[in-house]
């Protein structure tokens, strides 16, 4: 199966989820176990889809001491199925019979990156959606995504959804993830246009590809153009955080025309010179 067939069944799984499994609330509970002694224990980190948000990128390059480039180049795919309208890179699975994750050692105990998983990996069994927000009645749930051969289901304890969310670190990626979801419903991208694949470029450097963005604010024009306060370009420096924020503040004000950034004076006088000689050439 080609990594579009895969995103592809992967969405029609879970929307058949979606539709049919009951719908969980943070008080709700459910039964499920996963540790070292279940006879499928790594079965699930192979041969799978793990699709990374930007921030799961961010956390996994920190934890492996590479650069954003480095690892997207090393460790992910980017898959472009017909109906994706944003990029959204996944793990790239070993090419061994298992196609196992590169973060999988069961002689090490397991998954490497533990404390630094992605976003997908923590929410397993549970899957989360959001429904009615067009309509202004926003109703959030989880659900449980039993995959076929997890043992995990057989297991006693029980546990509250929020104590799962809270327990598997989930906060913090919820955070951001809204943050991202934000940007990425935005009603440029919602209501106007697709984007062209220079925009799609950018869009990825401002959100996955963090040190090309650094580069790209440190070592062209764009601080001669945009405010930028000292204190600012100091964090933009040092924190991958406050990069990140920064970069979902540009490509707002870039790609979707919002007035999220400010432009020094002198830009803003050129570019009006530069228009009043484009709308009065010269006789
Ligand atoms: S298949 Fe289920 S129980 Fe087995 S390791 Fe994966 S999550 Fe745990
Ligand atoms: S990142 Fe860790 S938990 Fe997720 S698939 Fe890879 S090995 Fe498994």
């Amino acid at each position: 199966m080609s990594d579009e067939e895969a995103v592809k069944a992967r969405s029609e799984f879970e929307k058949k989820v979606l539709d049919e499994a009951p719908r969980l609330t943070r008080e709700d509970s459910f039964a499920f176990g996963c540790h070292p002694g279940v006879s499928c224990f790594g079965d699930c980190c192979g041969d799978v889809n793990i699709v990374l948000t930007p921030y799961d990128v961010l956390r996994l390059k920190n934890r492996l001491g590479l650069t954003s480039e480095e690892f997207l180049d090393q460790l992910t795919v980017l898959p472009f199925a017909k109906e994706q309208r944003l990029p959204a890179p996944l793990i790239r699975m070993g090419d061994n019979e298992q196609k196992s994750c590169p973060f999988l050692d069961l002689e090490k105990g397991g998954c490497q990156v533990y404390e630094d998983r992605p976003w997908a990996c923590r929410m397993y069994p549970l899957g989360y959606a959001k429904a009615g927000e067009a309509e202004g009645r926003e109703e959030e749930f989880w659900f449980l995504m039993e995959e076929d051969g997890c043992r995990g289901f057989a297991e006693s304890t029980s546990r509250k959804v929020g104590e799962w969310i809270s327990g598997q670190g989930i906060e913090e990626y919820d955070e951001w993830g809204e943050k991202y979801r934000q940007l990425a419903v935005d009603d440029y991208l919602t209501t106007e246009k697709e984007l062209t694949p220079q925009q799609m470029q950018m869009f990825y450097m401002g959100t996955y590809e963090l040190d090309t963005f650094r580069r790209f604010i440190f070592s062209s024009t764009f601080l001669e153009r945009f405010e930028v306060s000292g204190d600012e370009q100091e964090r933009l420096q040092s924190d991958d955080e406050a990069l990140m924020e920064f970069g979902f503040r540009f490509l707002r004000f870039s790609l979707f025309g919002k007035p999220t950034m400010e432009l020094k004076a002198e830009t803003i006088k050129a570019e009006a010179i530069n228009n009043d000689a484009v709308q009065e050439p010269a006789q």
